[in-house]
């Protein structure tokens, strides 16, 4: 089965009032006014999903994670809609920030059929992703939950785009080590981190962290996947798009010519998410 494990669902009333929802959220509101910025209800995955030449079958869907958990609740709520309503297509996530009443809605959205956590913004929701008090307020529930927690992560080089943020690799270095049993992905590449997982205390410690490829065309050129398998990390890989704002066809050229054999593509495009969602 071919997954796509990080795929944006914004509910319609945000798309169609994200002025205001914007006003408060400065985060979401440079996302909202980047250039490339694309908003999609979850039909527009699901045609995605099941159309003709369609590349995958399954998507990771999600809301924006905001600093606001009431904004949170409310794209929750619309997660666990859309995956009652095509739960052959979708799997969903849900988003917190860090506060007391985290954990307790992680575990409402799990209670109504969510299987996960993110893509949570560490600057974006304006937490720190190595203060371990503060992390703990959602880690400790993925831990005795036994479910996924996706960070978002970016280069610490590179051009400027709207999501990148001033998070360093070394404080998702941190967030690992003090979460050692979470499986934890790590978006976009874990911002280029995998890259470490040549160095054997980076390997060692990082055994349950996955990588998405979410705006891989935007940051990478194909060898990406070729370094990928020559790093020996075919099975932590989890092919993202970032869907709305790449389609699952600026992919397919590069991996197809990354030189990954049938097996290790099948990894990267489902295999590998299959077994981390238990699916
Ligand atoms: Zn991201």
């Amino acid at each position: 089965m071919k997954i796509d494990f990080h795929v944006h669902i914004t509910p319609p009333d945000i798309i169609a009032n994200w002025k205001k929802y914007a006003e408060k959220e400065p985060y979401f509101a440079r996302l909202c006014n980047s250039r490339n910025n694309r908003f999609t209800a979850a039909e527009e995955i699901i045609t995605a999903l099941e159309g003709e030449n369609a590349l995958f079958e399954r998507a990771v869907v999600f809301g924006f994670a905001f600093s606001d958990l009431g904004l949170c609740r409310y794209v929750n709520d619309y997660v666990i809609e859309k995956v009652r309503q095509y739960p052959k297509k979708l799997t969903g996530f849900c988003v917190v920030s860090p506060c007391g009443k985290a954990a307790k809605e992680i575990e409402r959205c799990c209670g109504h059929g969510l299987t996960g956590v993110g893509e949570l913004f560490p600057q974006g929701q304006g937490f720190d992703p190595a203060n371990e008090k503060e992390t703990a307020l959602i880690t400790d529930v993925c831990r005795g939950l036994d479910i996924p927690l996706i960070l978002h992560a970016n280069e610490p080089v590179g051009h400027l785009y709207p999501g990148k943020t001033d998070v360093t690799l070394k404080q998702l270095e941190i967030f690992v080590e003090n979460n050692p049993e979470i499986k934890i992905v790590l978006a976009h590449w874990g911002g280029g981190l995998f890259f470490y997982e040549t160095m054997g205390e980076i390997k060692e410690k990082f055994k349950n962290v996955y990588y998405d490829t979410a705006a891989a065309p935007f940051l990478y050129d194909e060898r990406i996947y070729s370094i990928a398998k020559t790093m020996g990390l075919c099975e932590k890989i989890l092919f993202g798009s970032d869907f709305p704002l790449l389609r699952h066809s600026r992919y397919i050229t590069a991996i197809e010519k990354s030189g990954l054999s049938t097996e290790e593509r099948q990894l990267i495009l489902g295999g590998n998410a299959k077994k981390l969602l238990k699916i």
